[in-house]
């Protein structure tokens, strides 16, 4: 059986990332370039002011104040008129072109006008104001590398250059299969014994949020050919995710379905908590995650093995969550022998991180997932873990540690 990181190493190492497309620039935010952007012109393309105010030769600045007359003016998309003349300036706008002759701008606030005259109060340095050609990007300069996430500014730079369309990786479509016989979808009768499915909305959500699109299958009764049925329509999908029927009771078909289909194995277990009986395997070269029924279990091991998993398919190089250490605020205890997944809520203080204990670990309590910011990393060998000791966190709530939250500020 797989120790927690070896699991992840074989999920990973068995990825690749799926196609290349071209989408509309509106729609590029989020996604990961695929192919090196060149710079086709440089920028800026011409000398250009940085000022609303007057271009001038700063030799005619040199005592104070100098007196200048003004000949001519150039607005933003306006043209060069010709040499600037010693003893002149001209008026000139933000992002008009710097006339030839002229080699500073002094803004407006810097002067003082009296008919075609400007005076100039205040030094002027040469080059001062000024943005030179190509002192942005140079023609044929890679400005940004294949594999980049792509944000506004990587969207600005895209629209200055005028790339409507912009190579991406593909988002995965990731169909997600739930199974068993006491599932009811919502809006049917819940009855005693019934549960709503709700792991398709939260695999659907978790999926959502990382770019990728969610394909609901909806429910497999416990039968093969209800399995083989929607397993055959999810493996159409860039990648299968299931949850339930993967331990060993005698209904539990998902692995038996997904051998005869011919899945590849590899491995039906993992050495940690929750999330023990967790099955990967690939077909035709496709990821199929096979993961527990309880709900904590399968958003848990969603977190831990298809996330990175789809990250990767998407093109993403950060595949994993940040991780924080933290000061314990409970004692925690357990068994030796499995990697624990101990669900706590984090305060943040000006000494870093305190950890919670998000209360009863048991799978089936949702609520604790709730309070779970992280997850706190209780490592295999270990039997207790000492209120005051450093774990390691893996963030959930990344907003955490992007400043305090008001709520969660405290010390
Ligand atoms: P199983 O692995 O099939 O025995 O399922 C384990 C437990 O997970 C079941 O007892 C259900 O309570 C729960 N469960 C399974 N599938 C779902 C689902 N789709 N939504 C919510 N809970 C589920
Ligand atoms: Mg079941």
């Amino acid at each position: 059986m797989p120790t927690f990181d070896e699991a992840r190493q074989i999920v990973l190492a068995n990825i690749r990332p799926l196609g290349v497309e071209r989408v509309s620039i509106l729609e590029a935010a989020g996604r990961v370039l695929a192919e090196d952007i060149v710079a086709p012109w440089c920028m800026p393309q011409c000398d250009n002011s940085a000022m609303d105010g007057f271009a001038v030769r700063s030799d005619d600045c040199s005592s104070l104040p100098a007196s200048l007359r003004i000949t001519g003016y150039i607005p933003a998309g306006g043209e060069i008129c010709g040499e600037v003349e010693p003893g002149c300036a001209i008026r000139i706008m933000t992002g008009a072109p710097v006339p030839p002759g002229c080699d500073g701008v002094v803004p407006v606030e810097e002067t003082r006008e009296e008919g075609d005259q400007v005076f100039i109060l205040e030094p002027v340095k040469s080059g001062q104001h000024i943005r030179f050609t190509a002192e942005d990007v140079q023609t044929g300069e890679t400005i940004i590398p294949a594999g980049t996430l792509l944000r506004t500014a990587e969207i600005s730079m895209l629209a200055s250059f005028g790339r409507a369309l912009v190579p991406v990786y593909r988002r995965a479509r990731v169909a997600i299969l739930s199974t068993g016989d006491e599932l009811v979808e919502m809006g049917e009768p819940v009855t005693p014994g019934r549960i709503i499915n709700s792991n398709s909305l939260s695999l659907a959500a978790a999926v959502r949020e990382i770019g990728a699109e969610p394909v609901i299958l909806g429910i497999a009764r416990d039968n093969w050919e209800s399995h083989r049925s929607k397993m055959v329509e999810g493996l159409k999908a860039d990648a299968l995710i299931t949850s339930a029927g993967v331990s060993a009771g005698d209904r539990d078909l998902v692995r038996i379905v997904l051998d005869e289909l011919g899945l590849e194995q590899l491995f039906w277990k993992v050495e940690m908590k929750p999330g023990g009986p967790t099955a990967f395997g690939i077909h035709d070269g496709k990821p199929v995650f096979s993961l527990p029924g309880n709900p904590v279990s399968s958003m848990i091991t969603f977190e831990a093995f298809a996330r990175p998993a789809l990250l990767k398919m998407m093109g993403h190089s950060r595949l994993f969550r940040p991780v924080v250490s933290a000061t314990l605020m409970n004692d925690m205890k357990k068994k030796p022998g499995k990697l624990n997944l101990i669900r706590v809520s984090l305060e943040s203080y000006q000494d870093g991180f305190r950890a919670y204990s998000s209360g009863v670990q048991q799978t089936a309590l949702l609520r604790t997932m709730l309070r779970a910011d992280a997850l706190a990393v209780f490592p295999s060998e270990l039997q207790l873990l000492e209120k005051g000791s450093l774990v390691q966190c893996i963030i959930l709530r990344e907003e955490l540690l992007m400043g305090c939250e008001a709520s969660k500020c405290s010390g």
